[in-house]
């Protein structure tokens, strides 16, 4: 960032005025990673944050924000109608564009009355947004919800820099090009100054659907052009702030056997999982390779608890209350078939927890099952490498299908696909020895010190810095 220059970053949803200030972040935010990176960003650079105050209202909005002055950051937020909330959100962001981003083809809903309100409202973002910039704003717009938003902005006039993140993983150009609207949304993403991705395969899947669907040229370094568009495209890996999760941040809080009331010996082991409750992260084939584990190995019985913990998340879309019904039916399965008079295998908790809490649980647990299906990054698997000690540290079970697997090597990976061999995966992490967990720990402590929250929006912001080659409005 230059001296004298305001970030002002775009999102979907913002946090609550309570939970934007330094040194509060206990728990009544939204969940999730997208706040986790902001909010540092935010607290560490000041500026403005515009986003949808997660309210909807009777009647259709105007574009003019509602501005909260927080000290160094200022909070604009615009309400939605009942219907655009659940055309926009629910409709074309939550059943189209995140089970395509996502590699779930047979998820996709194609609506064009989705698409329709997902681009008004792209637009009254653009025009809330326009009424409060100022010359020499740098606008940093997050995620697969605004994808038009650099593309509306300068249709109101806007030359000033734009750059544009995805969260989320950019899929094979082939399930891209299941969209109707996938030549647009790429055109739309070529308004950008620079486009970010968390790692070289979402970058190269991205290159080729713009290849196939538009077919301009990149140059050396990286530049993407089309006709008389052009846009940087560019690897941004995200990450936590590691100081947050680290042993002395825990004293005090309650222990994970505190919280359950478990009475445990020694010979007990403790497994986590801490989700949102999402069809991506792969819940069920988690809790089916538990149950194989236990058949295989019954000296696990009366030893072993799968704590899951699951965050409520998208409660009114169909997909998310199908995938809680199926959880909850697979839990009291598991728990049916396996528990003894004085053991219950799997401890399932339906709420969150705040990150301080979290930190502790995380530390206390012997295994994260950290399994999604398909994941952009996956900070928990970061979050739970930082909150281990040095002296008798866990280990990070991590599905292949994460973006978080890339840099987390000496994590034991697996294909939660294969139910089989996550079972036995698992298994392994459970008898590892003290040597070999310091050894990954070692390693994936140093991962996790590496690609922070902080390295993440410094490297993005220094970017699009250089490459805001329109000139700056006067
Ligand atoms: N989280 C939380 N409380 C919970 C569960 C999760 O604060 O009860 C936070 C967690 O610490 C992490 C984020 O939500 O920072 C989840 O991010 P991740 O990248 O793992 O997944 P996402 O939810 O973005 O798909």
């Amino acid at each position: 960032m230059q001296q004298g220059q305001r970030l002002v970053v775009v999102s979907n949803r913002v946090p609550p005025a309570s939970a934007v200030t330094p040194q509060d972040g206990n728990g009544s935010a939204p969940v999730g990673g997208l706040v986790s990176a902001i909010k540092p960003t935010m607290e560490k650079y000041g500026g403005l944050w515009l986003g949808w105050s997660g309210r909807s209202t009777q009647r259709r909005g105007g574009y003019e924000p509602t501005v909260s002055d927080l000290g160094p950051v200022q909070l604009a937020t615009l309400d939605f109608a009942e219907e655009e909330a659940s055309m926009y959100y629910i409709g074309y962001s939550n059943r189209t564009l995140w089970p395509l981003l996502h590699s779930f083809p047979g998820r996709v809903v194609i609506r064009h009355d989705t698409y329709r309100f997902y681009r008004r409202i792209n637009r009254r973002f653009a025009e809330a947004l326009f009424s409060v910039l100022k010359p020499g704003d740098q606008v940093w717009v997050h995620d697969f919800h605004l994808f038009h938003l650099g593309f509306e902005l300068r249709q109101l006039g806007w030359t000033g820099s734009i750059g544009f993140f995805l969260h989320v993983p950019f899929p094979a150009a082939d399930i891209f090009s299941i969209l109707p609207w996938s030549k647009d949304t790429l055109e739309a993403l070529l308004h950008y100054d620079l486009v970010g991705v968390h790692t070289d395969r979402y970058l190269r899947n991205l290159h080729d659907a713009l290849d196939s669907e538009l077919g301009g040229s990149v140059d050396s370094s990286g530049v993407y052009s089309y006709g008389a568009l052009s846009s940087k495209l560019g690897v941004y890996s995200i990450g936590i702030d590691p100081s947050v999760f680290q042993e002395k941040t825990m004293l005090g809080s309650r222990s994970l056997t505190e919280e359950l009331s478990l009475n445990l010996n020694p010979s007990h082991r403790l497994i986590i999982g801490v989700d949102r409750l999402d069809y991506t992260k792969g819940i069920p084939h988690r809790l089916r390779a538990f149950e194989r584990m236990l058949e295989q190995h019954s000296n696990l019985r009366g030893k072993v608890i799968y704590v899951q913990i699951s965050s409520p998340s998208r409660t009114r879309v169909p997909e998310y209350i199908q995938e809680k019904e199926q959880v909850e039916r697979l839990v009291g399965q598991i728990n049916g078939r396996f528990s003894e008079a004085n053991w219950v295998p799997i401890r399932y908790l339906y709420r969150s927890y705040p990150q301080n809490v979290l930190a502790r649980f995380y530390h206390d647990a012997d295994v994260a099952m950290v399994t999604p299906l398909r994941d952009g990054m996956n900070l928990v698997a970061k979050e739970f490498v930082a909150a281990q000690g040095e002296e008798n540290p866990g280990v990070l079970v991590l599905s292949q299908f994460s973006g978080a697997a890339t840099s987390l090597v000496d994590a034991v990976i697996v294909n939660p696909y294969d139910v089989d061999g996550m079972a036995e995966a698992t298994y392994r992490a459970l008898r590892m020895p003290l040597a070999e967990r310091l050894a990954r720990s070692k390693s994936l402590m140093k991962d996790v010190f590496t690609d922070t929250a902080a390295s993440w929006s410094e490297s993005f912001l220094d970017d699009l810095k250089l490459n805001s080659r329109r000139a700056p409005v006067n």
